[in-house]
């Protein structure tokens, strides 16, 4: 006991060194979502998560896009209780049976324009639950998607870039991809 205690003083962490971070690039990236949804929507962007089924792989990394290193809603992001507050449905997992009708409905609730982002590789088809007895299908099976950001699950910095360029697709004034 003695010696592992000892070891253990001199060993090296067994944990990978943290990756290099690139707080510029990833601040301006999200100041540049900011600044785009208030020239092409004249507001700050509100978004409703929507699980439709997923593993809450894909939810832990949306969950990081609020967290003290992210921080988007210092930009103008927000993320709303509501689908009636939301501009952007960001929908997660295959769709399931069970979650077929509350998908629908919230997308009937959420006001027009509205955009429907699809994350993750299994929001696309399936994924890796595609035929599934309990599964629908992707995202687009039941309503229908603006913009698919693929990943499993995909980074907060591939969310904001997808934003992104849901963003620049929106014509000012006309609200429409
Ligand atoms: S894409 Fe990956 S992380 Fe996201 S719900 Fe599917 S299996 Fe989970």
């Amino acid at each position: 006991m003695r010696k592992l205690l000892f070891q253990s003083l001199f060993r090296r962490p067994f944990t990978e060194p943290a990756p290099s971070s690139d707080d510029a690039a990833l601040s301006e990236l999200a100041a540049a979502v900011g600044r785009t949804a208030r020239q092409r929507l004249g507001r700050s962007l509100s978004i409703r998560e929507v699980d439709a089924g997923s593993c809450n792989g894909c939810e832990l990394e949306i969950h990081a896009l609020n967290n003290a290193y992210y921080d988007v809603e210092r930009f103008g992001i927000r993320f709303v209780a509501s689908p009636r507050h939301a501009d952007v449905l960001l929908v997660t997992g295959p769709v399931t049976k069970n979650m077929r009708d509350a998908l629908e409905r919230t997308y009937h609730a959420t006001p027009n324009p509205k955009w429907v982002v699809a994350v993750g590789n299994c929001a696309r088809d399936g994924g890796c639950f595609a035929g599934s007895y309990a599964v629908v299908g992707g995202v687009g099976a039941v309503v229908p998607v603006d913009l698919h950001i693929p990943g499993c699950p995909p980074t907060p910095t591939a969310m904001l870039q997808g934003l992104l360029a849901l963003l620049d697709r929106v014509d000012a004034g006309a609200g429409a991809p």
